[in-house]
C-alpha cells in the first residue's frame, strides 16, 4: 500500500468512527465503594433510563435499588406468620427461634 493509499485509507477510518458521545447522566450520589459493569442491549438500557426516570432516579440508584430488593427477597426470611401450632414461636420458613 502506496502512503497516499495509507492516508486514505486511516481518513476514511477517521470519518466512519462515531466519536458522539452518550449524554452524561445526572450525577449519581450513591455508594462509590465499587462498581459493577452490566452489559446489556442499548434498548435495555434505554428502558432502564425510562424506568428510572418515571422514580425520578439516576439509573444507578434505580438499578442499585431494585437489586437490593431483590436480594433482600432472596436472602433474608421475612419470617412469615405461618405457625405450625398456636405457641410455635419458630419460623416454618427458615426454622429460626424467634423467642
Ligand atoms: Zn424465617
Amino acid at each position: 500500500m502506496s502512503d497516499s493509499n495509507l492516508e486514505a485509507a486511516m481518513k476514511a477510518v477517521a470519518d466512519s468512527t462515531d466519536l458522539s458521545v452518550r449524554p452524561i447522566e445526572k450525577e449519581d450520589e450513591g455508594p462509590t465503594n465499587t462498581s459493577v459493569l452490566i452489559r446489556t442491549t442499548d434498548e435495555v438500557r434505554e428502558r432502564w433510563r425510562q424506568a428510572a426516570a418515571v422514580e425520578g432516579k439516576t439509573m444507578s440508584a434505580w438499578i442499585r435499588d431494585v437489586l437490593n430488593a431483590k436480594a433482600k427477597t432472596l436472602l433474608e426470611c421475612e419470617h412469615p406468620s405461618v405457625r405450625r401450632y398456636p405457641w410455635s414461636v419458630t419460623c416454618l420458613k427458615c426454622g429460626q427461634r424467634l423467642q
